[in-house]
Formats: structure tokens, sequence, C-alpha cells
């Protein structure tokens, strides 16, 4: 049994704005968890855009009763902002008692750590990098590489008894500019359950042929939606070559791989409720035999081998 939540749905930056509540407004990060033989949950953490914040906040008091790991994982798609911001405000960097595996793509020439390390600096934040308090450790991540999540949360090229089981793909532009993105597959070996993480790309249309092979047999994929096709095709505000897809893609996407459920995801920031709700009822229930689920902030999805068995809306606060 697997859970995903969503801290964070948006691309491009984060919105604060009335009309925005019901989807949320921060950007892009999931999380997710599975709990271990010995009844800890092991958290393994896409992204750190702005939405990471709040679920380190309400990490810490599970990370101080003992129930979360200690030791976990951060994967990153890519390197802009909205994949990177809320790393600064983590709370866990601030505990001694935690290791935390940085994983990411090698970007000119420097990895996901060296390009952290260089957005924790004074003047423009008051606190190195070097100073905080938990240990680090950083990684590089190829396209076609496969590795798994042991035990304790920490990765592991080894398969003995994992948690879970990373495939890595990836693209370089111009599915995404400048230097492309990394998607993964995240499976549950225990019971088979595979979610697909592709967001930051710009499929094609009548389908990505890479993405399908990729995510063939995944239960779930999770996927870029920036654009609506209006949008997609617009002349007089273009946005082809910014490295998104529309709906209709990521749909195309989906079917031809043959998921169960498609989750729409990293949505457009001037992209309101009311427009989100629109795309909602558009294609809910007439994707058959994909289930249409939007996501927003604070959804949690519980798989069972592979079907969905829990939908939940569980809010993190800032505040007890
Ligand atoms: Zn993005
Ligand atoms: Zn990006």
């Amino acid at each position: 049994m697997v859970t995903i939540n969503f801290h964070g749905v948006r691309g491009s930056h984060p919105v604060s704005d009335r009309l925005m509540v019901g989807y949320g407004g921060n950007t892009s990060c999931v999380e997710i968890v599975k709990t271990n033989k010995k009844g800890i949950k092991i958290p393994l953490i896409i992204d750190a855009g702005s939405g990471l914040i709040k679920l380190g906040y309400a990490m810490a008091e599970k990370l101080y009763a003992g129930t979360y790991s200690k030791t976990f994982t951060v994967l990153f798609t890519h390197l802009h902002p909205d994949h990177t911001e809320g790393f600064n405000f983590f709370a866990p960097n601030f505990f001694p008692f935690c290791t935390i595996y940085i994983l990411g793509m090698e970007t000119l020439r420097k990895s996901v750590g060296a390009i952290l390390k260089g957005k924790m600096f004074p003047p423009t934040f008051p606190i190195e990098y070097k100073d905080l308090k938990s240990t680090r450790k950083h990684g590089v991540l190829h396209d076609g590489q496969k590795f798994y999540i042991t035990q304790n949360g920490s990765p592991s090229n080894q398969s003995i008894n994992p948690v879970f089981e990373i495939q890595v793909m990836q693209a370089y532009s111009p599915s995404h500019p400048q230097q492309g993105a990394l998607y993964y597959t995240i499976r549950d070996p225990d019971d088979g359950t595979s979610i697909a993480c592709i967001w930051d790309i710009e499929s094609h249309i009548g389908g990505d042929v890479r993405v399908i092979k990729f995510t063939e047999g995944a239960a779930v994929m999770i996927h870029d939606t920036q654009y609506t096709s209006q949008e997609y095709a617009s002349i007089t505000n273009p946005v082809q070559g910014f490295g998104h897809s529309t709906y209709e893609m990521a749909i195309e996407n989906a079917k031809r791989a043959g998921v169960h459920y498609l989750i729409p995801f990293h949505y457009n920031p001037r992209h309101n409720d009311a427009l989100l709700d629109s795309i909602k009822e558009q294609y809910t229930g007439n994707l058959d035999p994909i289930l249409f689920l939007m996501s927003y902030e604070g959804l949690s999805v519980t798989l069972k081998s592979g079907i969905i068995t829990a939908i939940e809306t569980n809010l993190l606060g800032f505040s007890k």
C-alpha cells in the first residue's frame, strides 16, 4: 500500500489568490509514502517547490515522534525555481538527526546539491548551506538508471527488500528547456503499484513515444497540464516551446501507456478554480477506462495493488 500526497500543484511560480484556494497556490511538491517493515513511514519526496515548506513543518512533529523515518530521499526533476524554491525553508534541513539524500540530474557539470548550495548563500540568503544542521548527501541520476529506496529510507543500487523501486528517464530540450528534466516511475515492489511522474515536459500531438514506453504498466500517471489546447495554439500569446503539455497531450500519453489513473498536475498559475473546475467537469467520467482525477493541494491518494482505495483531503496548516 502506498500513498501519494500533493503539497504543491502549480507550475512556474506560486500564487496567492482567493480565486485559486481550491486547487492551491504552491509550486510542485509530491510526497509518496510507504510504511516499512518496522512500521515507520518512509517518505519519498519529488521536487522542492514551495509546497515543500508546509510538508517540512508537518514532518517535524512526526520526526520527533519517531513515526517518520529520519533518513529520507528527495528526488528533483530539474532545477527551475518552481521545483527548488521550497528547499531553503524546509524544516528538516535544520534537524541534526536528519539525513537527507538529494538526487537529481547533473546540470552544466554541477550536481543538484552544488546548485542548492549556490542558492543558499549570503547576501541572497541569510543561512549558508554548509551551516544547515542536517546531514545531506548528494547524488546524480542518469537516463535509464534503476535504483531502490531501502527499508531505512536511503537510496541504493542493491535490491535488498526495498521499499521503492525507481526508474529514471531523462529528456533534453526541446522536451523542457534548457537542460531538460528527469521523469520517474516509482514502484511499490510489495504489490506492484507503479506511479509515473511526468511533469515539465512538452509532449507531442499524438503522444510522446518515449514517455509511453517508459510508463507502460503504471497504475497512475501524474502529468504536466500547464496549458489548455486553446492556449497552446495561441498566436497572440505563444507558449509552444516553453516545455509544457496540454490536457489533451497528457490524455494521449495516458491512453497509449494504458494507465488506470491520470492525475493532471503542474497547473498554470493563471488558471483559477473556475477554469480548473470546468476542465474537471469536461473530462471526469469521460475517458473510460482511464479515471481522471484532478490534483489539488492536500489531495491524498492511497493505492493497493494498483487500485485506489482511498481519496482524502489532508490540509497541512502552518499553525497548530
Ligand atoms: Zn516547472
Ligand atoms: Zn521547468
